[in-house]
């Protein structure tokens, strides 16, 4: 018997008509986080097979669980052929490996020609069990271990180690979006919550130096970093804002500054979307959380772009987005302390129920299309890649 993982595909078995794509990017989301690893790839209609050469298990599980679409991983033990006394061979060899006092027996049998049904494979291999193993018991209803057997055509299974993975559409699947990454909290969330629906990300940050740092655009790297272990890699797009944002700050009433600050943000992502083939922008915009995110702030920032806007968060409370921030590893990093560009210029008393007239008639005081222009001209473009050596050695 060889030992291997089997992965289970998730949501996306409701989708008849789209199976063959949520397929076919499964299979290369996972051939890409396994690309470091020494493993062999088998697969048919509902599972796939992951051969492990040097015993990586626990690198290749930890790898697998941040691949959106698998919904359940197994750590198991494939026999060459499905007879029942083999079965119980196996079965009696495994067992002398784990400790337990409680157990049940539970087979699927996708070969309906077998001679045993399930119940009884259920039973023959119950009794093996107690049989090698005299001081335990049957419990069905809350036993400490299930063993798990499946009969298939050729082949047969036995396993007891099932791991709940993330869930979700294969990433790519959905099509791409772009990211409005800062370095807070809450995009980085904004941007895992995008993916697991199935978008593939890039990313826009948006700097002003010399007002905001080389460690606050380092930060962000991070962030984009740690996402890309969801994402294959990431394409982050960095804009030079500080033009844009000495003009707003010299030339237009303070309390709008916030406004028409993200109003050109939002032109600016627009423009970016569509070159790139974005769909959508995505932000960890949560309503009332500050000023710019009353209801009539995101109304008169919005306006100014036709493409959608998801806000992934929009009605989550801080603590939640906590949480989550801490499951996916963000958070430490979202919490070291460098400027944002958003932080830096922020008036005392934002405006928090902007008029849209005013924003139209305070952007023409700067030359706001020829500043858009130029920013998207000098922007730099960096492949962030999830393992990168060179990165993980500086750790
Ligand atoms: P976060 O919301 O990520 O915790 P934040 O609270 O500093 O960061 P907000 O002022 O709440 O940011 O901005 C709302 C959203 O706008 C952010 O979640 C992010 O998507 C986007 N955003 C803000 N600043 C930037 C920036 N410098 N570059 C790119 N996107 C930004
Ligand atoms: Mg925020």
């Amino acid at each position: 018997m060889e030992k291997l993982i089997i992965i289970k595909y998730g949501e996306m078995t409701t989708k008849k008509d789209n199976i063959g794509l949520f397929l076919k990017k499964l299979k290369e989301n996972v051939a890409f986080v396994l690309r470091e690893e020494q493993t062999t790839i088998q697969y048919d209609s509902g599972r796939m097979f992951i051969y492990c050469q040097n015993n990586n298990f626990d690198s290749v599980l930890a790898r697998l669980q941040k691949v959106f679409g698998i919904h359940e991983i197994i750590i198991g033990y494939e026999l060459p052929n499905n007879d029942i006394e083999e079965i119980k061979k196996n079965l009696k060899e495994l067992i002398m490996t784990v400790d337990f006092k409680t157990f049940k027996v539970e087979t699927k049998r996708s070969n309906k020609k077998y001679p045993l049904t399930s119940p009884e494979i259920n039973h023959v291999l119950g009794g093996i069990v107690l049989k090698t193993k005299p001081d335990i018991k049957v419990d069905v209803h809350n036993p400490e271990i299930i063993i798990y057997t499946e009969i298939r055509l050729e082949k047969s299974y036995l396993y007891f180690e099932k791991y709940k993975s993330c869930g979700g559409y294969p990433v790519g699947t959905l099509g791409k979006g772009l990211l409005m990454l800062s370095g807070g909290i809450d995009s980085p969330v904004a941007g895992y919550l995008a993916m697991k629906r199935g978008v593939k990300i890039e990313a826009i940050y948006f700097e002003s130096p010399p007002h905001t740092s080389f460690q606050a655009k380092n930060k962000v790297e991070s962030l984009a970093r740690i996402l890309s272990t969801y994402n294959q890699d990431i394409k982050l797009h960095i804009i030079k804002f500080t033009e844009i944002q000495e003009a707003i700050y010299k030339n237009i009433p303070h309390e709008y500054l916030i406004t028409i600050m993200r109003r050109m943000m939002y032109r600016i992502c627009a423009i970016v979307a569509s070159k790139s083939n974005c769909k959508i922008i995505v932000n960890g915009e949560s309503i009332g959380q500050v000023a710019s995110q009353t209801l009539t702030s995101m109304n008169a920032i919005n306006r100014v772009v036709n493409i959608p806007v998801i806000r992934p968060l929009a009605c989550f409370d801080k603590l939640e987005i906590i949480e989550i921030s801490k499951k996916i590893q963000t958070f430490d990093t979202s919490i070291l302390p460098y400027e944002d560009c958003c932080t830096i210029f922020v008036p005392d008393h934002p405006v928090i129920n902007p008029e849209i007239a005013k924003c139209e008639e305070y952007e023409q005081l700067i030359p706001y299309e020829d500043l858009i222009y130029q920013a998207i001209r000098t922007k730099e473009v960096k492949i962030i890649t999830a393992h990168d050596k060179k990165f993980e050695d500086m750790l």
